[in-house]
């Protein structure tokens, strides 16, 4: 498998582990020196720091911004409502809802991770990118805010050779993600229906094979589905009273337990609490003493 793969103007950098967390696949347009998501390949990135003048950010998660370290000369963009957890470390522990649990040492090993397993350094100064076309040099792109995975989700379309870069609407089988504070689930099933009606030829996305050259349309669909299976197993889970502790053990989202447990077990409770929110707005749930139940 090919670790770079030109697309015209536009360069598919693959991510170390085939791209599967804690790297992503990165987008590099040389002609303007724009390289997006810098977590892909760090010997490949380290090549290219001279040519890179902005580093852009489809969105603030850690698995984003390993290699970010390698381009401090560079100037960071992305979506404003995205910039918090970049500039201040404090912050990024706390979108992933960590400060809620009353846990200093998860706090302090989340924060050990980043810095020695991400290269987390804050960054203060960062330039908007907003919804709007860009003619650049070689190429025009189109910023589009697809808000859910994250408040200040980006993806982006680059018109002439017709490429979409979808980053963490990913389209793999595991489906969307959801596991912090400001991600969500309404928002997620927009974006991504906006997203498929955009006539590309070619779709790239953050994680894993990541390259689509012909319309994936029946993986949009099974992409979709994995919230509602999630949410009818969800359901089913609720035909007793059970407390968030407990759904968070069924391990729904993720399928069985996984390590760090800790870290997991929390993603797992807010996924589930936002699903559990939706039944309860739609009045298939009840919520009392601290449990959940189906109504
Ligand atoms: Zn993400």
């Amino acid at each position: 498998m090919k670790n770079i793969v030109e697309f015209g103007p536009v360069q598919f950098i693959r991510g170390t582990k085939g791209g599967r967390y804690p790297f992503c696949n990165s987008i590099f347009l040389e002609s303007s020196g724009i390289l997006i998501d810098p977590s892909s390949d760090r010997e490949i990135l380290k090549g290219l720091s001279k040519k890179v003048n902005s580093v852009w950010l489809s969105h603030w998660h850690e698995d984003h911004i390993m290699h970010l370290d390698l381009f401090e000369e560079a100037t960071l963009c992305m979506h404003e409502l995205d910039t918090p957890p970049l500039k201040s470390i404090e912050t990024f522990i706390d979108w992933y809802g960590v400060g809620d649990q009353n846990k200093p040492e998860l706090k302090e090993r989340w924060r050990k991770m980043l810095v020695e397993m991400f290269n987390y350094k804050p960054r203060t100064v960062i330039l908007d990118l907003e919804e709007e076309r860009l003619e650049l040099d070689g190429i025009t792109v189109e910023i589009i805010h697809t808000p859910g995975h994250s408040p200040g989700n980006l993806s982006f379309y680059f018109v002439e050779p017709e490429i979409l870069f979808l980053g963490d609407y990913d389209l793999t089988p595991f489906g969307p993600w959801y596991g912090d504070r400001h991600s969500d689930i309404d928002q997620i099933i927009s974006s991504v229906n906006r997203l498929r009606q955009i006539p590309a030829r070619t779709w790239l996305t953050g994680h894993e094979h990541g390259i689509f050259e012909s319309n994936p349309h029946q993986t949009w669909d099974d992409y979709l589905k994995v919230i509602d299976t999630r949410e009818e197993k969800l359901l089913a889970f609720l035909s007793q009273p059970r407390t968030i502790e407990e759904i968070g053990e069924a391990w729904i989202v993720y399928g069985k337990p996984k390590e760090p447990i800790e870290e997991f077990k929390l993603m797992e409770q807010i996924s589930m609490k936002k699903h559990a929110d939706r039944l309860i707005e739609r009045g298939e749930v009840k919520y009392s003493d601290g449990k959940y139940v189906r109504s």
